[in-house]
């Protein structure tokens, strides 16, 4: 795209295609043509096209224009190991394997802190505001971490919003004084607890153990449950029936939800029931999914018949909040990704399906944006409206076919109403972590 935004801050971005979802009408499926006003940092105004003064107007001649956005669900001490630890065979248990290897080995607080703040520089260069990570906390890795992230939420607030969970296997959050020791540190640091369980004969006492830590803490729970294409993985409804029982008021996010859909119909609407009681938000990954499920190379050569993704039009239609994400970034959990709030949106819409009804498919924007910001309580809020920062990303594209049929990578990103370099880091700075020239 070709505009150049003032230098004083103070301009129209006129005949914009705004989805009205982010801006005050969180069901529509439409967009609208409107100018939008900026003065200051700010979004001052939003009013029908044609009508904002003209003098100081940038046309964008329909061009589409979202919110900054949020990625609610990313791995940033993980990100680009792959060249130096691959997945050995694409599943996700090579992945469990491979980055445990590759953090008792590598992972000094140097090297987490240079991969994460190359992955905040994508991120950021792609037009993301607002981030959750998980961070393993396998011990000792979380006398590391925490403080490698503190630093990092400094380092960027005011360009990348930061917050963290700390992901604990079964045995971890089992283990009450391991369980203790890594909530006492995420405390402090305004952390999350967070875990991974799937299939587990203890997960109920599991999720008992964990919501009853975050409520004697006050944490909020944001876990990844079910990341599993056995049916007989349990872990969303033993956290939901955890939640009931003790009346737990935090937030809780449950992520993946991978075996929801491979249940019979009648699980499935038991579980999304309780899901929808008890108040969880459901985050999905269909990037990582669709990478890692259903993906089985023991027996030959063989092409997966499932997506790996979870009920998530069901999930909405119930009432659940829910949100798409990114996941993992060039690591053993998926080989490839960017942070690029865009890319989820859009492959989001083809795994997923939520391009049709093609009338209410821009509702999703509020997907990567409001409604990944309400789930987290970050205090961006990814809105289009008077008094938000103008915290803004241009397209050329006017309509949800453009919009969808190319990469989007000359897109224009405004923080506080200026516009950003958008350039993307080079993975050669990374070449002397990863231990080999290319
Ligand atoms: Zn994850």
């Amino acid at each position: 795209m070709a505009i150049t935004i003032p230098a004083d801050g103070h301009y129209v971005l006129a005949n914009a295609s705004v989805p009205e979802s982010v801006m005050d009408n969180a069901a529509s499926g439409a967009l609208a043509r409107v100018d939008i006003t900026v003065a200051d940092g700010i979004v001052t105004a939003i009013s029908p096209a044609g009508t904002a003064p003209a003098s100081t107007a940038i046309d964008l001649d329909g061009g589409i224009v979202l919110p900054a956005f949020v990625d609610l669900h990313t791995h940033l001490d993980k990100g680009h190991i792959w060249p130096r630890k691959q997945n050995p065979d694409g599943t996700w248990l090579g992945a469990l394997m491979a980055v445990l290897d590759d953090r008792s080995a590598n992972w000094a607080a140097a090297d987490v802190e240079r991969r994460m703040d190359f992955s905040l520089r994508c991120a950021y260069a792609h037009g993301t505001a607002a981030i959750r990570t998980h961070l393993d906390m396998a011990p000792p890795q979380h006398e590391i971490t925490w403080d490698v992230f503190e630093a990092m939420r400094e380092r960027w607030a005011g360009r990348v919003e930061l917050q963290a969970a700390g992901l604990m296997g079964p045995d971890t959050i089992l283990d009450p004084a391991a369980l203790r020791a890594i909530a006492t540190r995420a405390k402090p640091a305004g952390g999350i607890l967070g875990g991974s369980t799937a299939v587990h004969p203890e997960n109920r006492t599991i999720m008992r153990r964990l919501v009853e830590m975050a409520g004697e803490l006050g944490l909020d729970i944001d876990l990844h449950t079910d990341e599993s294409p056995d049916p007989a993985a349990n872990a969303l409804e033993s956290l939901a029936e955890a939640v009931i029982e003790t009346g737990f008021t935090g937030k809780v996010t449950a992520g993946h939800c991978c075996s929801l859909a491979v249940q019979s119909d009648g699980v499935a609407k038991r579980v999304i029931d309780k899901v929808a009681r008890a108040g969880v938000a459901v985050v999905s990954l269909p990037m990582c999914n669709m990478y890692l499920q259903d993906r089985d190379n023991t027996s030959g050569i063989r092409t997966p018949r499932w997506r790996g993704v979870t009920l998530l039009n069901e999930l909405k239609a119930a009432g659940v909040p829910v949100a798409i994400a990114s996941d993992n970034t060039r690591d053993p959990f998926y080989a490839y990704g960017d942070l690029d709030g865009f890319e989820v949106l859009r492959e989001g819409a083809r795994i997923l399906h939520f391009d049709h009804p093609q009338a209410d498919a821009f509702a999703w924007a509020r997907a990567v944006g409001a409604d990944p910001a309400a789930i987290a309580g970050f205090g961006y809020t990814a809105t289009i409206t008077a008094g938000a920062p103008a915290d803004l990303v241009l397209f050329g594209a006017r309509t949800w076919t453009e919009l969808m049929s190319r990469p989007q990578s000359d897109r224009i990103v405004l923080r506080s109403g200026m516009a950003i370099d958008t350039t993307l880091p080079d993975y050669r700075e990374l070449d002397d972590l990863m231990g080999q020239r290319l």
